[in-house]
């Protein structure tokens, strides 16, 4: 089937204007619509692209993970790819995806999963060697990341050398760097004071402070961590599940979310985004949704990857809550 040039001119238009975002939301960290109107562009083509696979191309935003590495920066192979996470954006979508897991498993059985708050800052994966901290670096675009080293030593709560038993010849620790609610109040109130640009949300306030070139700047700004994962370890066997991964990684003093829950079948993964989602205002931290794993390390082998993301993981995203209004609210005041 030929597909019409309206099609394909939407699907050009589409990734021109994805792209256009990525790059100032992962490098310039300067976004310029709300995530909600990105999340409805990237949907729009990926199901362009779902109904018409011809207009797929290799390089299209759908097919790559986020940013790229600022040239400011050392650039850094992560010895394990990091990925990005497939979104849903309601109880259809989340059952379909459970769905797909069980398929593929070929299982009936309710599936384990590990849920958590998904946190709204920027991924980092942390490289302990011996049990010292040698380097940190950031997504970038899933393969090579930005050496903000000398910036994640200045966050109190990263374990500069990890403790307890069991520590791997090398371990990369995964996990989100993000910004407190209050701490972001506190921050910006003071660019006010000083004349300086404001940032537009928690988020943008994290990702400005961990990149920065001086790392006195880092060390000012109330950035905190939860870790999530582990990437390549060497030495010591990948842990059986993802629960067991967490209290492995608490264990050695890394900081966990204390929301974190082991869940059997999908029942239990509604009630819990429901639940959190009713806490969300109440949290210290801004949240932007769930994320559910299947938490054994076996299965999760099985389900394997698509291009950007696991097959074994998907991100339930709540409803937005800033909209472009504050951004322009905020750029006035500057
Ligand atoms: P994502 O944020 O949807 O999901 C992947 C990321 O989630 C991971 O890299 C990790 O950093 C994070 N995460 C948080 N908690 C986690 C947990 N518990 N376990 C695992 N991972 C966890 O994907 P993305 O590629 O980082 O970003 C895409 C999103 O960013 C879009 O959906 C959009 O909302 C936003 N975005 C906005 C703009 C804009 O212009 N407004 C541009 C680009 C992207």
């Amino acid at each position: 089937m030929t597909i019409s040039t309206e099609v394909q001119q939407r699907a050009a238009t589409l990734r021109e204007l994805i792209n256009h975002y990525n790059y100032l939301y992962y490098v310039t960290d300067n976004p310029e619509v709300p995530d909600a109107e990105y999340d409805r562009l990237f949907s729009e083509l990926q199901q362009l692209e779902q109904t018409h696979p011809e207009l797929l191309t290799a390089d299209s935003p759908t097919q790559r993970v986020g940013g790229e590495v600022l040239d400011k920066f050392a650039e850094i192979e992560h010895a394990m790819p990091m990925l990005s996470l497939d979104n849903v954006f309601d109880q259809e979508a989340l059952t379909a995806f459970d769905k797909r897991v069980r398929d593929w498993l070929n299982t009936d059985q309710p599936q384990i999963y590990a849920a958590e708050p998904k946190l709204d800052g920027l991924a980092i994966s942390i490289r302990y060697e011996q049990g010292v901290l040698v380097q940190a670096a950031t997504r970038g675009d899933g393969n090579y990341g930005e050496d903000v080293t000398a910036n994640v030593r200045t966050i109190k709560s990263v374990p500069l050398k990890l403790s307890g038993d069991n520590i791997p010849a090398i371990v990369e620790v995964r996990g989100e760097i993000f910004m407190p609610k209050d701490g972001f109040e506190r921050l910006n109130q003071s660019q006010l004071d000083n004349n300086k640009k404001v940032f537009v949300n928690p988020r943008n306030a994290a990702a400005g402070s961990l990149r920065q070139l001086d790392s006195k700047i880092t060390a000012t700004r109330p950035l905190e961590i939860y870790c999530y994962g582990i990437g390549y370890i060497e030495g010591a066997a990948r842990p059986a599940s993802h629960t067991e991964a967490m209290s492995m990684i608490a264990n050695w003093g890394c900081r966990i979310s204390p929301e974190l829950k082991k869940l059997e079948g999908l029942e239990a993964c509604h009630r819990y985004i429901e639940q959190l989602g009713e806490r969300r205002d109440s949290l210290a931290y801004d949240i932007d949704g769930v994320v559910l794993k299947v938490d054994n390390t076996a299965l999760q082998e099985r389900l394997g990857f698509v291009s950007r993301a696991p097959r074994w993981a998907i991100a339930y995203k709540f409803p937005a809550q800033e909209e472009m209004t504050t951004i322009e609210d905020i750029e006035i005041q500057v």
